[in-house]
């Protein structure tokens, strides 16, 4: 048996093989900051041994059977814009980059379908439906850094979610090789009652499961109107509540984004009043259902002691929605930060917060924790924590890192709420995993790996534990 390159070569595929020093370097990683504080301090994370790139399923197929053969570990590569450390180079592992599977494959007005290589950039994408006055709907603020295929194997949520679902709602079929070679093609059907839906094995599977190859989306033509609506809350408590009565009562703006008095004050200084919690909304649709919307939506947000504001803020978070300062500035100061998204169910959000928050300020060196909603549901919400903490001792950072990690799963468990709302688990939750969904989930996830990967090549080290 020889080398997977030498069985990729033998198979007349040389061509999409590199293993250029500089092109491995940056597929060793994704954005996940503990890797990347690594790297700030010196140790950064292995290279693999190439970097393959297939054009067609029917490559990433060879790639797979090759891979058996010869034992070698692959790490599917979307963007690399996961946060999760889901993608963490080893020198006996070949990438296998999606950047080939790029495209509209064909996109149909009428049925409201589109169909992309799994490889295609998500704004890309977008924009390719956009030129058709359709969308699809999905708005990570990631769009400009992920791929149409990471949205599917992290299980991805954009920022409009709550009018348009996450991805799971709007993925309507897809195709994808498992470990052996063989492709699996979902029927596009507008439903299905034919045994379990395949798609959710490869829904937030994180290249451990097989390589998703084409993706097609439900889309929706582009709203006819759209409207900011800003009404602020005097405590999280009220807003909570607020937010809830809104999708209880059926309102469904496409963003809802709830946020603390330190957040508010921080991303939005002067459009409320201070120590107050700003809840921002985007009315999308037909005018006929927008218009009668936002006096209904005041109205019910006053019951709480909500008052509306200039609406002009939601235009100034539309504009700057998808800026992210990188983490290197931060540390290059001796800072650490990260965000950290769970979800709770309506009746726990609350005590979730204060738990959390008050948890990540016993932290030594902690500068900043505080959070906001962004997705909601008919029973509860998400919340997004940020944290800096600057340690006495820099070469603390990772030590600190890990410390609020911990902090925010333990106390997110203890409050009966879920460890990971939309970034998934890779190696950050890796551990909590098991406290999520029971030893017996973690097992049923096991036989389902050993049996569609027995040898446990795709991706090892992410998602399951122990794997
Ligand atoms: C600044 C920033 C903002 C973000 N905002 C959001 C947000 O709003 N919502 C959100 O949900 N996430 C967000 N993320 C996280 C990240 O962008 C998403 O997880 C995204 O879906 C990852 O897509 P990707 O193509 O970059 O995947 P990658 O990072 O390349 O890969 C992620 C995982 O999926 C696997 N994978 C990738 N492609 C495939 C494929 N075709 N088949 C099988 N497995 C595959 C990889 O092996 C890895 O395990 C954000 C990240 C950053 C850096």
């Amino acid at each position: 048996m020889g080398t997977i390159l030498e069985g990729l070569a033998a198979s007349g595929l040389e061509a999409i093989i590199d293993q250029g020093e500089a092109r491995r370097a940056e597929h060793a990683r994704d954005w996940w900051a503990r890797n990347e504080l690594l790297d700030f301090q010196g140790t950064p994370s292995a290279s693999p041994l190439a970097v393959v790139t297939p054009r067609s399923t029917e490559e990433v197929s060879t790639v797979l059977r090759c891979a058996r053969e010869t034992r070698t570990p692959v790490i599917p590569y979307g963007g690399g814009s996961g946060v999760c450390g889901a993608i963490q180079g080893r020198p006996d592992a070949i990438v296998l980059s999606t950047a080939g599977l790029d495209g509209l494959i064909s996109l149909d007005d009428g049925d409201l379908l589109a169909t992309f290589g799994a490889g295609t950039n998500g704004m890309a994408a977008e924009r390719r439906v956009q030129e058709d006055g359709l969308t699809i709907g999905h708005w990570p603020q990631s769009i400009e850094l992920s791929t149409v295929g990471g949205w599917i194997a992290t299980r991805a949520a954009g920022q409009f979610s709550t009018g348009y679902g996450n991805i799971e709602e709007i993925v309507h079929d897809l195709v994808a090789v498992l470990p052996d070679g063989s492709v699996v093609r979902t029927r596009r059907t507008p439903r299905s009652a034919a045994g379990p839906d395949l798609r959710q094995l490869f829904l937030g599977s994180e290249g451990t499961l097989g390589v998703v190859t084409e993706v097609t989306f439900s889309l929706r033509p582009l709203p006819e109107a759209s409207r900011g609506q800003a009404i602020s809350f005097p405590s999280l408590e009220a807003g909570i509540e607020g937010t809830r009565r809104l999708m209880r009562a059926g309102f469904r703006p496409p963003v809802a984004r709830l946020y603390d008095d330190m957040e508010s004050a921080r991303n939005f200084e002067g459009a409320c009043p201070d120590g107050r919690h700003l809840l921002l909304l985007l009315h999308e649709g037909p005018e006929a259902l927008v218009a009668p919307a936002l006096p209904a939506v005041a109205k019910l947000c006053a019951e709480v002691d909500g008052t509306e504001h200039d609406a002009a803020v939601v235009d100034h978070w539309l504009e700057r929605r998808n800026h992210v300062p990188g983490f290197r500035g931060f540390m290059e100061k001796g800072i650490i930060l990260d965000t950290i998204e769970v979800a709770a169910p309506w009746s726990r959000v609350a005590e979730l917060y204060h738990a959390v928050v008050s948890s990540l300020r016993e932290v030594e060196g902690i500068l900043i924790a505080s959070g906001h909603s962004s997705h909601s549901y008919r029973s509860g919400t998400n919340l997004y924590f940020t944290f800096l903490a600057r340690p006495a001792d820099a070469a603390d950072m990772a030590r600190t890192y890990d410390e609020c990690w911990r902090r925010a799963m333990e106390a997110t468990l203890a409050c009966g709420g879920g460890i990971a709302h939309h970034h998934g688990i890779g190696r950050v939750r890796r551990d909590f995993l098991a406290d999520e969904i029971g030893t017996e989930g973690v097992e049923t996830l096991r036989a389902i790996k050993r049996v569609l990967d027995p040898e446990g090549l795709l991706n090892p080290g992410a998602l399951i534990p122990g794997e």
